[in-house]
């Protein structure tokens, strides 16, 4: 079985006259390693697919099971620590707690593991030197620069170690070079097997993913 099997998943906002039916049964499997690149016009539905594969958003209708859970079936805490052992997430505004260093930003997704400080800081720092911020983790997120912002934001995602990567336009707000090291950086980690889905608006960026999902008034095509 693959990885991921998403079946006929729906979900509509709203009600009435304002209903948006903004998934229509959409299906997909996706397999261990993967680089999936998701893409269509603005509005078509992705944002909400990425976030229901993220163990954010509740299907209306539709089974998600990855490595054989049945996400949607977990309750509460149990879809927490889903998303915490299986789920790196990277934004395209990089959601950086301004007032912490960028190594206490990545030591975030282990606030809830029992491991020692030194342990934690250790694996933040390997994280950052993975990004190529080895030397920047007392900074504070104002004091890098876009780039380096993305990079943190990755480099939190990868801390974990944990297999699937979602990233919502991850070179949104980057220039031609910050995008092209963000996605080299995001290949690297799929050649070592780390699965990754990512939305994009780029062909040039969509290239470095080994498949592309069209994504049109919330169907895939
Ligand atoms: P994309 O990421 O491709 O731009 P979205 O998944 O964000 O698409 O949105 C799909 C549709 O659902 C759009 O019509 C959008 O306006 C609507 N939508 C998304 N999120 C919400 C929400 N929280 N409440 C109401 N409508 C929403
Ligand atoms: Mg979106």
């Amino acid at each position: 079985m693959e990885l991921i099997t998403a079946e006929k998943l729906t979900k509509s906002y709203g009600n009435g006259d304002a209903r948006v039916q903004a998934l229509k049964d959409v299906s997909l499997e996706i397999g261990s390693g993967d680089f999936v690149a998701l893409m269509g016009p603005s509005g078509s539905g992705k944002s909400t697919l990425l976030s229901i594969l993220g163990a954010l958003n509740t299907p209306d209708m539709g089974k998600y099971l990855v490595d054989g859970i049945d996400v949607y079936s977990l309750d509460r805490d149990r879809r927490a620590d889903f998303r915490r052992e299986y789920l790196g997430f990277v934004f395209q505004d990089f959601h950086l707690v301004p007032y912490l260093s960028l190594r206490e930003n990545v030591m975030l997704p282990l606030t809830t593991k029992h491991l020692p400080g030194r342990e934690k800081r250790d694996m933040a720092q390997d994280a950052l030197t993975r990004v190529g911020l080895g030397d920047k983790g007392d900074r504070l997120p104002s004091q890098v620069s876009g780039g380096e912002q993305e990079r943190s934001a990755i480099a939190r995602a990868i801390v974990n170690q944990p297999p699937i990567i979602l990233a919502d336009e991850p070179t949104g707000n980057l220039d031609a070079a910050n995008g092209q090291a963000v996605m080299g950086l995001l290949r690297g980690l799929a050649e070592e097997g780390v699965t990754i889905i990512m939305v994009t608006h780029s062909r040039e960026f969509g290239a470095f993913a080994d498949r592309t999902l069209s994504v049109a008034d919330g169907r895939l095509m």
